[in-house]
C-alpha cells in the first residue's frame, strides 16, 4: 500500500468526498482509500508548536501503520504551509526509512540529515553485545582512514591506566567484552594556541548493568544498551558538522566501556584518584557516567585547550523523572548558545530546557572522605531531586574550559512509546536536529 500525505494550510471542508476522521485533537485528517493507495490530507489547527505537530503526526502514523502495511510514503505540502513544519515531518519519515520520496525544497539537505539521525538511532538500538567500545573505536578509525578532513586515534586500557585515568579504569576495567577505550577524532586542525577547538564529549557506556549496585527493575535493565547514546550523538553530530564544512575546528572525545558486574568490578565505597588528582568516592556504582566523563574531560581539555566543551550523556534518570519523557536539560549554556539552541529547537520541534550554574549544586558533590563523591545531594529536606543538575556540576570540576552539558537520558530513548519523532519504541534521534542547526547558528554568532 502506498501512502500519500498532503499538508494543508486550511480546513478540510474543500476536499472532495473525504472520509473525515478527527482522531487526534488539534489535527484533522481526511482519507481517500483505493486498493493500492491511501491519500491523506492533514490540517494542523492553529496555534501549535512544531513539537506538538510532530507529536500529533507521530500518533496518526502509528494508527495508520496499525491498519495498513505501507510500502512507501510520500509527503507534500500546500503553498502556505510552513517549510519548517514540512521539513520536520518529512525528516521524521525519512530518518526511519519510511519514505523514499520527499518532494519539495532542501531535499539534499534532508536526505543527509536523515542519514546522520538514522545512524545515531541505529547505534543506540544495536545489541550491546555488538556495539562495544571496540566496535565504536573501529568504526571511527575506519571513517578517519577514508576521510582527509578527519583524523582519529584510540587509547587502549594500558595507555588509559598509564595516563592515570583511574576513574575510567574503575568503571570498565573488569569488562573483557567492552574494555575501556578513549576515542579521539579531530577536524579542522585544532591547535591549543592557533585554533582552539570546540570539543564534543560523549558518554559511551555500551551496557550499564548498574555494577554491584545492580539496577533493580528488570524491564529497565533491558534498555541499558542505550547508555552509549551520548557517544552516538557526539559522533554523528561531529560527522555531520565536519561533512558540512563547519567553520570551527572540532575535537570529538568518547570514553567508552561497559559498566559490568563481577568480582573485579569497582566496589561501592572505594576512593579513586582521578586523572585530575581529585579523589572521588564511589558511593554508588550506577553513577558511573560522570566518572568516565570526568577523566576524559580532564585529559582531553588539558591537551587541546578547547574554546568550549559540550558533553552529551544519558547521565541521570532524574532527567526523565524531573522533566518528562522528551526533555533535554541543558546545563550552563552561555547566552549566545542558549539563544541559538532555543531558536533551533523551536524550529525543529525538540524540547530543550536551560539551567544555570549554582554554587550549591557544585558543593553538593563534596564528600566527607574524598574530595568528591559520585552521588551528589543537597542538604536536609532539599536532598532529594536535582540529580541532573548535581551531576552536571560534578563535571565542571574536571574541565579546563567552559562546559555546556546535555543530559539526554529522557530525550534519546522513547520511554513513553509516544515520542514526538513518531518512534514507538527505542532510540528517538533527539536532540540531534537542535544541536546540528544550533551549532551552525552559534558558529555565526561567535565568529
Ligand atoms: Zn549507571
Amino acid at each position: 500500500m502506498k501512502l500519500s500525505i498532503h499538508l494543508q494550510a486550511s480546513p478540510l471542508e474543500k476536499t472532495e468526498n473525504p472520509v473525515q476522521l478527527k482522531t487526534i485533537q488539534g489535527l484533522a485528517a481526511s482519507f481517500k482509500i483505493s486498493p493500492t493507495k491511501i491519500s491523506v490530507s492533514l490540517y494542523f489547527q492553529e496555534p501549535q508548536t512544531i513539537a506538538e505537530s510532530r507529536w500529533r503526526f507521530g500518533r496518526l502514523m502509528t494508527q495508520i501503520k496499525a491498519l495498513f502495511k505501507l510500502e512507501s510514503v510520500e509527503i507534500t505540502k500546500g503553498r502556505s504551509v510552513s517549510q519548517k513544519l514540512y521539513e520536520a515531518l518529512a525528516l521524521d519519515l525519512k530518518s526511519k526509512g519510511e519514505t523514499k520520496i520527499v518532494s519539495g525544497k532542501n531535499i539534499d539537505q534532508l536526505e543527509k540529515l536523515a542519514g546522520y539521525e538514522a545512524g545515531f538511532r541505529q547505534w543506540v538500538d544495536e545489541d550491546a553485545q555488538e556495539r562495544t567500545s571496540l566496535k565504536i573505536a573501529q568504526e571511527i578509525l575506519a571513517y578517519a582512514d577514508q576521510n582527509d578532513q578527519v583524523d582519529a586515534f584510540v587509547l587502549d586500557d594500558n595507555q588509559i591506566k598509564d595516563l592515570g585515568m583511574n576513574l575510567l579504569m574503575a568503571v570498565g576495567g573488569a569488562s573483557k567484552k567492552s574494555p575501556p577505550r578513549l576515542i579521539v577524532a579531530t577536524y579542522g586542525s585544532p591547535d591549543p594556541v592557533e585554533a582552539p577547538p570546540l570539543m564534543l564529549v560523549g558518554k559511551g557506556i555500551t551496557f550499564d548493568s548498574g555494577g554491584i549496585n545492580v539496577k533493580a527493575y528488570e524491564n529497565f535493565v533491558s534498555m541499558m544498551k542505550n547508555d552509549m547514546g551520548g557517544a552516538a550523538l557526539a559522533w554523528h553530530l561531529f560527522k555531520a558538522l565536519a561533512e558540512s564544512d563547519y567553520p570551527q575546528p572540532l575535537v570529538l572525545v568518547i570514553p567508552a566501556c561497559e559498566n559490568p558486574i563481577g568480582e573485579e568490578a569497582m566496589k561501592p565505597g572505594s576512593v579513586v584518584k582521578s586523572h585530575r588528582g581529585i579523589s572521588v568516592r564511589i558511593d554508588h556504582t550506577d553513577a558511573e557516567g560522570r566518572l568516565i566523563l570526568a577523566d576524559a574531560l580532564s585529559w582531553a581539555s588539558s591537551l587541546y585547550q578547547p574554546k568550549e566543551i559540550f558533553t552529551f550523556a544519558t547521565l541521570t534518570t532524574a532527567a526523565l523523572i524531573g522533566y518528562g519523557p522528551f526533555a533535554t536539560p541543558v546545563h550552563f549554556a552561555n547566552p549566545q548558545l542558549q539563544k541559538a539552541l532555543t531558536q533551533s529547537s523551536e524550529e525543529v520541534g525538540e524540547d530543550l530546557h536551560f539551567f544555570p550554574y549554582r554554587i550549591w549544586h557544585q558543593e553538593a558533590n563534596k564528600d566527607h572522605e574524598a574530595d568528591l563523591k559520585n552521588t551528589a545531594s543537597l542538604s536536609s529536606h532539599a536532598s532529594r531531586g536535582a540529580g541532573s543538575r548535581n551531576a552536571a556540576h560534578f563535571l565542571i570540576h574536571f574541565a579546563d574550559a567552559p562546559l555546556t552539558h546535555f543530559d539526554i537520558f529522557a530525550s534519546t530513548w522513547d520511554w513513553s512509546n509516544q515520542s514526538p519523532s513518531g518512534t514507538s519504541q527505542g532510540a528517538t534521534g533527539s536532540p540531534f536536529r537542535s544541536l546540528y542547526h544550533g551549532l551552525w547558528h552559534y558558529a555565526q554568532l561567535i565568529d
